[in-house]
């Protein structure tokens, strides 16, 4: 074996030595302190002849922050109960949000430049190298309210739009699910009941299914007047900006325009019939007639083959190798020099993250290992993650800043190389079924059921453009978009399914639901794509990494795949790279 005897645990004091009781992180902290008050002052008195050198000050700041920023990140995952990095988290969050607001301010003063000024400036070396993110930022400055008046909206927010989030939180961590299981009662937490029901008991998955509906039932009141009030802040803010499109902000976060998100649904919509076949085939293999909505997510068998994190680590860096040798490289490095936190053990933070080092130009990937399949996917999504921003290291921050419908495009591209290996290389007939069901399931996932989030959310922001959304028309939008996605091929629906997933109340960024599902079919076109091209691929594909925060979706497939996103023949290639897997899993379960 090429790699042997890895170390689990990672390694932080490269990056501030000592943890959270690290001098030298406290240092670091009192120095951005220091250069957003320097920064703010430079940007008060702004004039176009200092903008290179504010726009330096902005990126060395930013960069340092983050630095910060993903340290103490790395602190509480670690370890949950240190006390003293979440008091560090605490003052860097604020600090943070500091920062954002000094960038607005330097937003509208430079909205507030002539366009044959701002162009000519844009022209010299150091300040075209970030043109695309300063273009955008001023741009969408011109498109909203005063300074003075979005300054003041941010302001209320806190204590109004954003509570409602809080708020949710407060009643979801309240809930209890109390069931009753070979006598023996309990009280389970939202968390918990999720996972029994994907329990390989259908008795169980449906006891805990009922219960769990009547506990939201019961809060449908309470989590209804948070979404209408969250929707009704934010269809207010949209109409005193002019904004008649609830989708604008969304998409201009992601840098897609509506074409490309249509032609993206479209190409799922024409080729669903396939993944209803494979629900069908899934309901005759439980033995049922039709899946019932807490089904769909139920394990066929328990056929699961382990690995230890050596053979994981090489098996991945394997299987890397044949489509990119960089990619390969990097993994290896990244697994000699303990830049992984895998170790299976307690007191640390759940799921997994990766984050970068703009700095020390480093970055540390997040999970625990216990040698399953879904690890071995989770830690080459990870890795696809840190290669992404590592072919970044050498660049500007601001031109760093891709939106997260291409952040996992890296991730799930690596993670289709190594899952797709493991189908090739399963042992057992089972074993294959069983990595081919994981597959078809995730598809599942990002065409059926973030489909029915998109729909229902889109009626629904509409509606309450009307007026307040009751609990019954939300019960009845949710049960329609569910149908429609599912293509009326489930037995139950779950009509609470609005109250119940916390992504329809996040505030930070509105309909986090489409951007998933983009960069899962954007990397499945791509590796289409490799798989044609062999080795020639891997330089084409490093450059589009390169690309992904300096400029649109559609200028970026077209300039590095010669591809137009907004038409569906696009979109077909990766629902294809999808339908194979349902193929050959149909053709298994015969
Ligand atoms: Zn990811």
């Amino acid at each position: 074996m090429l790699l042997q005897g890895l170390r689990e645990s990672w390694d932080l004091d490269s990056i501030f030595s000592g943890g959270s009781r690290s001098e030298e992180f406290l240092t670091a902290i009192s120095n951005i302190e220091a250069q957003l008050a320097a920064l703010n002052k430079k940007i008060e008195n702004f004039q176009l002849d200092s903008m290179e050198a504010v726009v330096k000050d902005v990126q060395e700041t930013a960069a340092l922050l983050n630095e910060c920023i993903s340290f103490v990140g790395c602190l509480t995952a670690q370890d949950v109960n240190d006390k003293q990095a979440l008091t560090l988290r605490g003052k860097l969050e604020s600090m943070n949000a500091i920062y954002c607001t000094i960038l607005v301010l330097l937003d509208n003063k430079m909205a507030e430049i002539p366009d044959g000024d701002w162009n000519k400036a844009l022209e010299g070396e150091y300040l075209s190298s970030v043109a695309f993110s300063l273009n955008e930022r001023r741009n969408l400055a011109s498109q909203k309210l005063s300074y003075e008046q979005e300054a003041l909206m941010n302001d209320l927010a806190v204590d109004g739009y954003h509570s409602w989030s809080t708020l949710y939180d407060t009643v979801v961590g309240k809930i209890g699910i109390e069931v009753e299981q070979n006598g023996k009662k309990e009280t389970l937490s939202v968390g918990q009941a999720e996972n029994r029901m994907t329990s390989a008991d259908r008795q169980e998955r449906e006891t805990v299914f009922t219960k769990y509906t009547e506990a939201w039932a019961q809060q449908g009141d309470y989590c209804a007047e948070a979404l209408n009030h969250i929707a009704g802040f934010r269809n207010s803010v949209y109409r005193h900006r002019q904004w008649d499109d609830v989708l604008k902000e969304p998409l201009d976060i992601n840098r897609m325009s509506a074409d490309t998100l249509n032609a993206m649904w479209q190409a799922i919509d024409e080729n669903k019939n396939l993944f209803v076949s494979y629900l069908d085939r899934k309901a005759s293999l439980l033995g049922l007639e039709k899946l019932s909505w807490h089904d769909v997510d139920a394990p066929l068998s328990s056929a699961d083959s382990k690995m230890s994190y050596d053979e994981a680590a090489n098996f991945i860096v394997e299987q890397f190798q044949s489509f990119s040798p960089k990619m390969a490289e990097f993994s290896k490095k990244a697994f000699e020099k303990q830049w992984i936190e895998a170790e299976d053990r307690t007191g640390k933070r759940p799921g997994g993250f990766c984050t970068g080092f703009p700095v020390k130009n480093e970055t540390r990937i997040f999970m625990t290992f216990s040698g399953t399949p879904s690890n071995v996917s989770t830690l080459a999504h990870e890795l696809g993650h840190a290669f992404h921003s590592h072919v970044m290291d050498d660049m500007p921050y601001l031109a760093t800043e891709y939106a997260m419908n291409v952040a996992e495009t890296a991730s799930t591209f690596a993670e289709l190389v190594v899952s797709d290996a493991a189908v090739r290389n399963a042992k057992t007939k089972e074993e294959k079924i069983a990595l081919l069901e994981d597959k078809a399931q995730r598809s599942v996932a990002f065409f059926m059921n973030i489909h029915a989030r998109f729909l229902f959310e889109t009626r629904f922001y509409e509606e309450r453009k009307k007026g307040l959304v009751s609990v019954e028309r939300l019960n009845e939008l949710m049960t329609e978009a569910q149908k429609e996605a599912f293509c009326n091929s489930l037995e139950s629906y779950h009509p609470y399914f609005w109250a119940s997933k916390l992504h329809f109340y996040i505030t930070d960024v509105p309909f986090y639901n489409f951007p998933y599902t983009f960069g899962y079919l954007f990397s499945a076109c791509i590796y289409a794509i490799a798989k044609q091209e062999g080795s020639s691929f891997e330089e084409k594909y490093i450059a589009l990494l390169r690309d992904t925060a300096s400029m649109t979706v559609e200028e970026l497939a077209m300039k590095h795949l010669n591809e137009d996103v907004t038409k569906p023949a696009f979109w077909k290639k990766g629902v294809e790279v999808a339908m194979e897997d349902v193929t050959e899993f149909l053709e298994l379960t015969k």
